[in-house]
C-alpha cells in the first residue's frame, strides 16, 4: 500500500465528465489562446479574492516576474524577501538584474520576520516580496506598514496560499500585487503550468496584461519589452471547473490539517495565527531526527517531502550575493528539521489515521 503525497487522480475522476466537456469545447472552438473561457476565469478569480483585477499568466514564476517588471524593478534595485521559500521567489529578482536581499524568518510561522525587515532597507530598496509559506499568509499588515513608511511596493508570493484568509481578506488581495501558481500540486492546480497576478491598481493591471503579451498595447505595437506569459485556453477551461469546487476543498484541507495537529503527539505541528487561515499547500512538521523518521515512514508506504532542505542564501546560484552559513540562523535551523506529510482534500481518513499512528509510535520510542 502506498499513500500518495497529493492525490490528484481522485479529484480528476470526481469531475472527469465536466472537465472533459470544458476541454472539448475549447478543442471544438479552436480558440486555444485567450477567448471567452479565459475572460470568464479572470472575472471569477477576481471575485473569489475580492481584487479588482485578476490577470492569468503562464506560471507562478511568471506571475512574480511580471509583477516585478510592472514596477520597473531593474539592475541596481534591491528587493527584500525570505531565504526560506521555493527558488522562484528570488530567482525572478535576479533575472531582472536586481538583488534579492534576504531577511530571516519567524521561528513559529516560517514566514519572513517583519521585525527584521527595516534593518535591511537601503536607498536601493524598491519592494518587499513576502511569501505566504505552506498556505499561511505572512504578516501583511506589518509589512504593508513598513513599505508605506519607506515608499516601497509589496508583492505577496501567494503561490502556496491561494484561498487562505487574513483578517477576513483573501490571500493575493493583501498588498499592491498578489501572485499565485496553478501548478498541478498547488491548492488550486490546473493540468500543466499556470498562474495569476492580482491587483486593485488599474494602471498596473493594464501594464501586466501588456507585459505578458510581448508588451503589446495593440497588435504589433510594442510599448514595453515583455514576455510570452499567457495562460492557454485549455488550462483556463480546467480551472473554471476546479474553481467551482475549490471552496469545498478548502474546508476539507482545513479539516485534515486540524486533525493532524490535534492528534500528532510529540512533533512540532504548524502554528497558524488566529487572525488567518492556512490552505495547507504543505502540511509540514518539525523533527529533530528527520532522516530516521523519513526512512520509517517511507518503509510503511507513506510518501514524504522536504520543503525546503537548503535555504536560498546557501544555494550555489546565489553564491555571487556573498552570503554564508550562519547569516539566517532560523531559516537554516528549520530547513534541517522540516518535513511535509501527505495532504490533499482527498486524503482518506483511514490513511491519515495510519500516518498519525506511525508517527506517534516512532516518537514514543
Ligand atoms: C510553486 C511556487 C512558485 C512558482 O510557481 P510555478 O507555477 O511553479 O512557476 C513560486 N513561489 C512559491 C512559494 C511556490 O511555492
Amino acid at each position: 500500500m502506498q499513500i500518495p503525497f497529493i492525490d490528484l487522480k481522485k479529484q480528476y475522476h470526481l469531475h472527469q465528465k465536466e472537465i472533459q466537456k470544458e476541454i472539448n469545447e475549447v478543442l471544438e472552438s479552436s480558440q486555444f489562446i485567450g477567448g471567452e473561457k479565459l475572460d470568464r476565469l479572470q472575472k471569477e478569480l477576481a471575485n473569489f479574492t475580492g481584487s479588482k483585477y485578476a490577470i492569468c499568466c503562464s506560471s507562478g514564476t511568471d506571475a512574480l516576474l511580471l509583477s516585478l517588471m510592472s514596477l520597473d524593478i531593474k539592475r541596481g534595485d534591491e528587493v527584500i524577501t525570505t531565504p526560506f521559500t521555493f527558488i522562484a521567489t528570488a530567482e525572478v529578482i535576479s533575472l531582472l538584474g536586481a538583488t534579492p536581499v534576504f531577511v530571516d524568518i519567524d521561528e513559529q510561522t516560517y514566514n519572513i520576520d517583519p521585525k527584521k525587515i527595516e534593518d535591511a532597507i537601503t536607498d536601493k530598496t524598491k519592494a518587499i516580496l513576502p511569501v505566504s509559506l505552506y498556505g499561511q499568509p505572512a504578516d501583511m499588515d506589518e509589512i504593508n506598514m513598513i513599505a508605506k513608511r519607506h515608499g516601497l511596493k509589496v508583492i505577496e508570493d501567494g503561490c502556496q496560499s491561494f484561498g487562505a484568509t487574513y483578517k477576513g481578506q483573501k490571500s493575493c488581495n493583501l498588498s499592491d500585487i498578489g501572485c499565485t501558481s496553478f501548478f498541478p500540486s498547488k491548492p488550486l492546480g490546473c493540468y500543466g503550468d499556470g498562474g495569476a497576478v492580482f491587483t486593485n491598481d488599474e494602471e498596473l493591471a493594464l501594464k501586466i496584461k501588456m507585459l505578458l503579451n510581448h508588451g503589446q498595447n495593440e497588435r504589433y505595437k510594442h510599448k514595453y519589452i515583455g514576455i510570452n506569459g499567457r495562460l492557454d485556453a485549455i488550462q483556463a477551461a480546467i480551472l473554471l471547473v476546479k474553481l467551482k469546487y475549490f471552496p469545498k476543498e478548502i474546508i476539507k484541507r482545513e479539516e485534515i490539517g486540524k486533525r493532524y495537529s490535534f492528534k500528532l503527539n510529540s512533533v512540532a505541528t504548524p502554528f497558524i495565527k488566529n487572525d488567518r487561515s492556512s490552505v495547507y499547500a504543505q502540511y509540514s512538521i518539525r523533527l529533530k531526527d528527520r532522516d530516521k523518521v523519513v526512512k520509517i515512514l517511507n518503509s510503511k508506504g507513506i510518501t514524504t517531502a522536504v520543503h525546503y532542505p537548503m535555504p536560498l542564501h546557501l544555494q550555489e546560484c546565489f553564491g555571487y550575493l556573498g552570503y554564508k552559513e550562519g547569516d539566517f540562523k532560523v531559516a537554516e535551523k528549520i530547513s534541517k528539521e522540516i518535513m511535509s506529510l501527505p495532504m490533499s482534500p482527498f486524503l482518506k481518513e483511514s490513511d491519515q489515521e495510519f500516518i498519525i499512528k506511525v508517527l506517534n509510535e516512532i516518537e514514543e520510542q
